[in-house]
């Protein structure tokens, strides 16, 4: 398998290339030149398998010189980090309703099944090119890839990571997730901005020519670990085919049937991951994208309009604040025919005009649904789900249970669907516990006490410890600040 740039289908990469080089050369995005298929056999073979070897032999399909042996010791690590026996359970709700529960893991949040096992990825694939270089994670976060992405690589060997957070864009509990951090190689500076502004800036740093160059004379090479590096990407396939195989083998589908999945949706990372699964042949139906207040992906799904030139809304679920999605640039690139050259134009105008519009009538968009959910709906789904089903919702699941009730009172669609789960309830334990006990707690320690008090939902460890572990990191910068960051955090006084 080799991969490509989204924005010239000619420059080539093998797995370990993209995986170390996280974005093109020429800014494209790197995705796999052709999807491997999985089909009934496959999926036949999956079934008898732990999630770890399900992961190792979904990854094996996509990354050459990748043995599975080699993975699955790569997959067994990541995932023994889980609470759990499965690290990522499929869990009825209602009849033809389930969750996927992908928040079990150090930092309770989805980052997490990617984010371990990156690291892994990444040393392995520069051990395999030959590159003795250290590797320079840059991370900009909306907030939970950061704390993940400060896990997985905290005290790895040959790295070091610096993570860039808009300073009033996330929440109390994630905030405090990330200036806790421990471990000697890591880094974390708050961005006054929003999450863009703070994506925006860190990009800008990747490509500095002055940057890269006062690196590389130290012996380090930049890297990221956000949602666009195919090392990220390829992990979430995983759980969709494991997903299926998991109703599968609890006699709620029998293989071939399809299934619906739906995805809260921030980035385009966790949804796309979705898609390629589809194209590689697992049975969907339909891939509902959910967004809340920051509606552009319904807006785009529905007209063919991308419009950025827009309000930018801070709600409950933080994640998904998000204009940029970047990942939609693979999607593009997909329904576009491969055509990097039109992918191209298409990134040109974004950055030009702040807008793209494509003709939808053309595109083979068909498998996607997409809708939103305003902060009302969203403490609505929360409320309906405990009362009746007697499940704890967080603010980003929550997005997407309101968008797959309304799609069901649309559509009457009665296909067995799987809404994706994102978050632990207690990374929000304000919004949630406010939204289903109608209270209005503003101290996010006594909600989490409440929270559980009210749902008896178990609490992680790790979320009851926050409190007591010192602050670590205080840095405060401007967004044009990033490259002075990098230069004062790696190379101490040789600025
Ligand atoms: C990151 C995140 C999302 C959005 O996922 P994308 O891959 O960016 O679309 C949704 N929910 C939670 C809890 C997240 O952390």
């Amino acid at each position: 398998m080799k991969y490509v740039s989204t924005r010239d289908r000619m420059r080539t990469y093998s797995a370990a290339e993209a995986i170390v080089k996280g974005i093109s050369d020429d800014g494209g995005l790197i995705v796999p030149s052709s999807f491997p298929v999985l089909d009934g056999a496959k999926i036949e073979e999956l079934l008898a398998m732990d999630y770890p070897e399900r992961a190792a032999s979904v990854l094996a399909m996509y990354l050459d010189g990748f043995s599975y042996e080699e993975l699955l010791g790569y997959t067994r690590k990541a995932y023994s980090r889980f609470d759990g026996e499965d690290p990522c359970p499929l869990v009825k709700v209602d009849d033809d309703l389930f969750m996927l529960e992908l928040w079990h893991g150090p930092t309770y949040a989805f980052k997490d099944m990617a984010l371990t096992l990156l690291p892994h990825l990444m040393v392995a694939s520069k051990r395999k090119l030959g590159d003795m270089s250290r590797t320079l994670i840059l991370v900009a976060t909306s907030g939970d890839t950061g704390k993940a992405a400060l896990e997985g690589f905290r005290d790895v060997e040959g790295t070091e990571i610096i993570v860039f957070y808009p300073v009033d864009g996330v929440s109390v509990m994630q905030k405090r997730q990330m200036l806790t951090q421990q471990g000697a190689n890591v880094h974390v500076a708050g961005i006054r901005g929003n999450f863009d502004d703070a994506q925006t800036a860190v990009k800008k740093v990747f490509t500095d020519p002055e940057v890269i160059a006062k690196l590389k004379d130290r012996g380090i090479e930049m890297s990221s670990a956000n949602s666009i590096n195919w090392g990220r990407l390829a992990p979430q396939i995983a759980y969709y085919i494991s997903a299926y195989c998991d109703l599968v083998t609890s006699g709620e589908l029998r293989l071939g049937d399809k299934v619906n999945f739906v995805v809260p949706t921030g980035n385009f990372g966790n949804i796309l991951a979705g898609y390629y699964a589809y194209r590689m042949g697992l049975p969907v139906h339909k891939l509902i994208v959910a967004s809340n207040a920051n509606n552009i992906l319904t807006d785009f799904f529905n007209t063919g309009k991308y419009d950025v030139k827009r309000k930018f809304y801070k709600t409950m679920s933080p994640s998904m604040d998000i204009l940029v999605s970047s990942n939609l640039e693979r999607l593009i690139f997909e329904a576009e025919g491969r055509d990097s050259a039109k992918v191209r134009k298409i990134y040109e105008d974004l950055k030009e005009k702040g807008s793209f519009e494509l003709d939808l009538s053309q595109l083979d968009l068909g498998v996607f649904e997409a809708g939103w959910a305003d902060e009302d709906e969203t403490n609505e789904a929360m409320n309906v789900f405990f009362d009746l089903d007697d499940y704890v919702l967080d603010p980003h699941t929550a997005v997407a249970a309101s968008v797959y009730s309304e799609y069901v009172d649309e559509t009457e669609d009665d296909t067995k669907t799987v809404i994706v789960s994102t978050a632990s309830p207690y990374k929000f334990a304000c919004d949630v516990y406010n939204a289903i006990a109608g209270a209005k707690e503003k101290d996010p320690d006594k909600a989490v006490m409440k929270l559980h008090a009210f749902t008896a939902a178990e609490c992680p460890d790790g979320i009851l410890a926050l409190n007591s572990l010192p602050v670590r990191h205080k840095t405060v910068i401007d967004r044009d600040g990033v490259k002075q960051a990098v230069y004062d955090f790696v190379l101490g006084e040789e600025k």
